[in-house]
C-alpha cells in the first residue's frame, strides 16, 4: 500500500494553473491573481490634508505665541487652490485637500480661534503634522500585490484605488461529482428502510465553492459499472477533475474502477496506507489535449471530507494558480492520550484551541469514518504517522487546519 506523502506527491507532481481569463473588478472578489500588480501612480497622488483646519507655513509659529494669520480663502477636498500661500497667511482647508504651495502643515480647526478674517494659534506646530504625504501609502512602480494570491476586500480597494478595472485571474477548475451506491436517496425522495441521504454530493459541492472552483452536479448511480462508465465518459470534457464517492473498496458491488479502467484512464495508485480513506483511487487521463484527474473517493462521509482537504484541495489549489496551495499546517499539543493500529496514518478530527501561547488539540467526537457530527465539531485534521501506536497526552503532533 502506498504512503499517503508519496499519494499526495502523485497527484500534485504534474498540475499547473488551466488558463487566465480578464474579469471586471467588480467580478474579483475571491479571484486568484494571475498577474503582479504594479502602482501605476502613488497613493495618494498629492500632498493632502489629514483634518479640517487650516494649512500654515510652521516656522510662523516658531514666535511669541499666540501669532496671528491672515485666512486667505478655503479649499475644500477635490477644488485646487492656485496661489501660494505667504508667510503670516493661512488657508481653509478640509480632510483630503491638497496641500496648498508655500504651506508644510495643518493645524486643526478646533485648535484655533477664529477673529474675522484671521486665525489665533497658541502653541508650536511642527513641520508635517497633519499632512498626509504624496506616496506615503504606494509608490509609483512598486509591485503592490503579487500573482497567486487570493483576492479578498482589502486588494480590491487597493485595485480601485490604482484605477485597475480589469483584471487577470486564473479559471477556475471545474469539478464533477458523482455519487454511487444503491442505498443513496436524494434530499426529494422518500427515505425507505435500508436507505440513507446521499449527502456526500452536498458537502463536495460545498467543498468545491469554498475551495474556489466549479462544482458540477452529476447526480447519483446504483452501483451499475456501466452507469458510472457512462455518466464519467459524458461529462468528462466539461470537467478538469472528476470525483465519485462510494463503490471503490472491495466488495462485490464496488464497480467505480472497473468503470473508470474501462475508458481509459491511468491508475496512479489504488489503497493508502491512512485512515479514514483508505480506499481512495486516482486516476489520470488525456482528453483533448487536457489532462483529467479523477478520484474514487470513498463513501463514508468522515473518509470523504478528509480525503477531499487532504489531496483534492491541493489540486484545485494548484490548478488555480495558488501559490500556498498546501493546508495551513501547525504543531499543536494533544490533551489526551490517544492510542491507534500500527500501520496506517491517521487523520484524527480535532478541535483546535490556542492558551498561554501554544495550540492545544483534543478529538472532535468520535473517529468512526461514518461520522458526521464529528466533522462538524472539528477544525482540524491531526496527522498520527503510520508506526505510531499510542499518543501520550502533551504529544505534539501536525495539525492541518481547515477549513470545510
Ligand atoms: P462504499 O464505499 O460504497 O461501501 O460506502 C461506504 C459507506 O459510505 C456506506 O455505509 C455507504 O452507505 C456510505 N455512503 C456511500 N455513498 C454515500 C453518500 N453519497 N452519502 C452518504 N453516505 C454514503
Ligand atoms: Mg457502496
Amino acid at each position: 500500500m502506498i504512503k499517503f506523502e508519496e499519494a499526495k506527491k502523485i497527484v500534485l507532481e504534474s498540475a499547473k494553473p488551466i488558463g487566465k481569463e480578464k474579469v471586471f473588478l467588480e467580478d474579483a472578489f475571491r479571484r486568484i491573481l494571475a498577474e503582479d500588480i504594479i502602482a501605476n501612480y502613488s497613493i495618494p497622488p498629492f500632498d493632502n490634508s489629514a483634518m479640517d483646519g487650516f494649512a500654515i507655513k510652521s516656522e510662523d509659529t516658531n514666535k511669541d505665541l499666540p501669532v496671528k494669520l491672515r485666512i486667505v480663502g478655503e479649499e475644500s477636498a477635490g477644488e485646487i487652490f492656485r496661489k501660494k500661500i505667504d508667510k503670516g497667511q493661512t488657508l481653509r482647508i478640509f480632510t483630503g485637500a491638497l496641500l496648498p504651495a508655500g504651506t508644510d502643515s495643518v493645524i486643526p480647526q478646533e485648535e484655533v480661534e477664529i477673529e474675522k478674517e484671521f486665525i489665533v494659534i497658541r502653541r508650536k506646530v511642527r513641520k508635517g503634522e497633519n499632512v498626509r504625504y504624496a506616496g506615503e501609502d504606494i509608490k509609483e512602480g512598486e509591485i503592490v500585490l503579487e500573482k497567486g494570491i487570493q483576492l479578498n476586500s482589502t486588494h480590491i480597494g487597493l485595485l480601485s484605488a490604482l484605477g485597475i478595472v480589469e483584471i487577470e485571474v486564473y479559471i477556475k477548475p471545474k469539478v464533477g461529482i458523482l455519487a454511487t451506491g444503491e442505498e443513496l436517496k436524494d434530499l426529494n425522495e422518500p427515505l425507505l428502510q435500508g436507505s440513507i441521504r446521499n449527502s456526500n454530493t452536498y458537502t463536495l459541492i460545498a467543498q468545491i465553492k469554498s475551495a474556489g472552483a466549479i462544482p458540477l452536479n452529476y447526480g447519483k448511480t446504483g452501483d451499475n459499472p456501466n452507469e458510472i462508465k457512462n455518466i464519467i465518459e459524458e461529462n468528462l470534457n466539461n470537467c478538469d477533475i472528476f470525483l465519485t464517492t462510494g463503490g471503490v473498496s472491495v466488495g462485490k458491488y464496488d464497480y467505480v474502477r472497473e468503470a473508470v479502467e474501462s475508458i481509459g484512464a491511468e491508475r496512479k495508485f489504488w489503497k493508502v496506507a491512512q485512515k479514514p480513506g483508505m480506499p481512495l483511487a486516482f486516476y489520470v487521463l488525456k482528453r483533448e489535449n487536457k489532462l483529467k484527474y479523477i478520484f474514487g473517493l470513498p463513501g463514508n462521509p468522515g473518509a470523504v471530507m478528509i480525503t477531499f482537504e487532504e489531496y483534492v484541495r491541493p489540486l484545485i489549489y494548484l490548478l488555480s494558480g495558488r501559490k500556498n496551495y498546501l493546508p495551513q499546517e501547525i504543531e499543536a499539543k494533544f490533551t489526551h492520550d490517544l492510542k491507534k493500529k500500527k500501520g496506517r496514518l491517521n487523520f484524527i478530527r480535532v478541535k483546535i484551541f490556542f492558551e498561554n501561547g501554544e495550540y492545544y488539540i483534543s478529538e472532535s467526537g468520535p473517529q468512526g469514518s461514518g461520522f458526521l457530527k464529528t466533522l462538524a465539531n472539528a477544525n482540524g485534521i491531526a496527522l498520527i504517522p503510520e508506526d505510531v501506536e499510542y499518543i501520550k497526552a502533551g504529544t505534539k503532533v501536525k495539525v492541518h487546519i481547515v477549513e470545510w
